[in-house]
């Protein structure tokens, strides 16, 4: 069996991957709070746990993995939303969810194969709250239920803070209610205008971090084998899941293994709106540029790096793929016959090394090796969709190309004159395009710096 070694945040080392169970691998990922379109940086994560569900898929079974993504359905963000636009909440959490699974899908993201919805496990995590503060670790105020970080030895081990760092360094609530001032909500109460529940503190709401830790203990057990999100979350929210769980249910590891992505910027600088270079994965796509280029650009950059998305970097990645998609569609066997790479798969099962992955790929595309490139492609994910329908646009061009100069071909032999396939052949090279002439055929093969405008000239 692939061995797999994963960089785990908890230890700060590369480790070899066994999982608890070989026949349930557990990962669970935190998703996005749904009030808006999903940015290019919340991509970020959803991209890179999916390669690394299709390794794990790929190496203990296809049925042997889950893979649990919540949607964070209540949130004061979304309260906000709802107020500003009058609509009701669940229209526009159900929108939202609905834009994000269509957004990523595009990105040639798999589901996850459990998404649950915080709104869904509101008992769960009463239940749980009712637990902490029995052992002690939680304590009811004025209608809010908090967390006392002091009840918890290991609290900051993860991000490797002390406690009274993160006070120094953190923008902590500070509120009458609270013991400590990094004690943090587990539930709150609701106004009339806010979503509420019943509970035995108050009509309220949960804080954001319990409902992972209530989601992951339900779906996943109280031990599981990995949880990811993006290194913003590593403190607080996935310091406190850590605490409520281990605290919930002591003895057990909650998370074995901790990853987390480095974070995306935009042409060198970070994505904020005040900067204009904010913009939602759905604005790329209505601009025409491609989910698979997107994909692309992403695994270019190993996950525990910055990530900086750049135009030149999505021109450069639409060369490469238009030229693999070409070299692929040859393809003879199916790619489900076709064994795996195994450069393909020791760069991924290396932690995720996804640009010496695209290194094996280059390889293949270099050989011709239809067959082997069209499973790599596959395996990252480039075939989620079959063949992109931007690529066959190109290639139907092409054709219309190939036969306008094989006739002129015919021509030319009559006439003797071959001054016109001449000059039609320098612009298609200029173009960027490989011309194989035979006596039977012209094919033109898009090269890395196939450029579909420049044909326009031809026409
Ligand atoms: P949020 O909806 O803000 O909770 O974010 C959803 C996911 O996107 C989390 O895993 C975040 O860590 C991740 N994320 C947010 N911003 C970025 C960014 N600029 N780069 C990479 N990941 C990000
Ligand atoms: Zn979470």
């Amino acid at each position: 069996m692939t061995e797999i070694k994963l960089h785990n945040n908890k230890t700060r080392r590369k480790e070899v991957f066994e999982p608890i169970d070989r026949d349930n691998v557990r990962m669970y990922v935190c998703g996005p709070t749904v009030y808006d379109r999903a940015h290019l940086g919340n991509a970020r994560p959803v991209v890179v746990f999916d390669v690394l569900y299709r390794l794990l898929r790929h190496v203990y079974g296809a049925d042997k993995v889950t893979y649990a993504r919540n949607f964070t359905d209540v949130e004061d963000k979304i309260n906000v939303r709802a107020a500003e636009t009058g609509r009701k909440i669940s229209d526009i959490t159900n929108e939202t969810i609905q834009w994000f699974l269509d957004d990523m899908g595009s990105l040639g993201a798999m589901e996850p194969n459990l998404m649950p919805r915080a709104t869904d496990y509101i008992p769960q995590m009463v239940t749980m709250i009712a637990g902490l503060i029995e052992k002690g670790h939680a304590y009811a105020a004025e209608g809010h239920v908090l967390f006392a970080v002091d009840s918890y030895k290991a609290y900051g081990a993860l991000s490797g803070r002390s406690v009274d760092d993160m006070i120094a360094g953190a923008r902590v609530e500070v509120a009458p209610y609270k013991k400590n001032p990094m004690d943090f909500v587990l539930w709150k109460p609701s106004d009339e205008t806010q979503p509420g529940w019943e509970s035995p503190w108050s009509w309220g709401r949960p804080g954001w971090h319990i409902e992972c830790s209530a989601m992951a203990d339900d779906l996943l057990g109280k031990s599981f084998d990995i949880h990811g999100g993006g290194n913003d979350l590593q403190f607080p929210h996935h310091e406190n899941e850590i605490a409520q769980s281990c605290c919930a249910n002591p003895g057990s590891d909650f998370a074995r293994v901790w990853m987390h992505n480095e974070m995306l910027q935009v042409e060198g600088k970070k994505m904020s709106k005040s900067l204009g270079n904010f913009f939602t994965v759905r604005d790329l796509l209505d601009q025409g540029i491609p989910g698979e280029v997107i994909r692309f650009v992403f695994l270019s950059t190993h996950y525990r790096k910055p990530m900086d998305w750049t135009a030149e970097k999505a021109r450069e990645a639409e060369k490469t793929l238009r030229k693999w998609y070409a070299i692929s569609e040859d393809a003879g066997v199916a790619p489900e016959e076709k064994e795996a790479d195994p450069e393909l798969i020791s760069a991924l099962a290396d932690d995720l090394n996804t640009p010496r992955a695209i290194t094996a790929c280059h390889r293949l595309a270099n050989a011709d090796d239809a067959n082997q490139l069209r499973k790599n492609m596959d395996m990252l994910g480039f075939y989620e969709q079959g063949l992109p329908e931007w690529v066959n646009l190109g290639q139907q061009d092409l054709s219309h190309l190939e036969t306008e100069l094989f006739n002129l071909r015919e021509t030319a032999k009559a006439t003797k004159d071959f001054s016109a396939v001449d000059q039609m052949k320098s612009s298609l090279i200029g173009a960027g395009l490989e011309v194989q002439m035979t006596k039977e055929s012209v094919k033109l093969v898009p090269g890395i710096d196939f450029d579909a405008s420049k044909l326009e000239a031809l026409k």
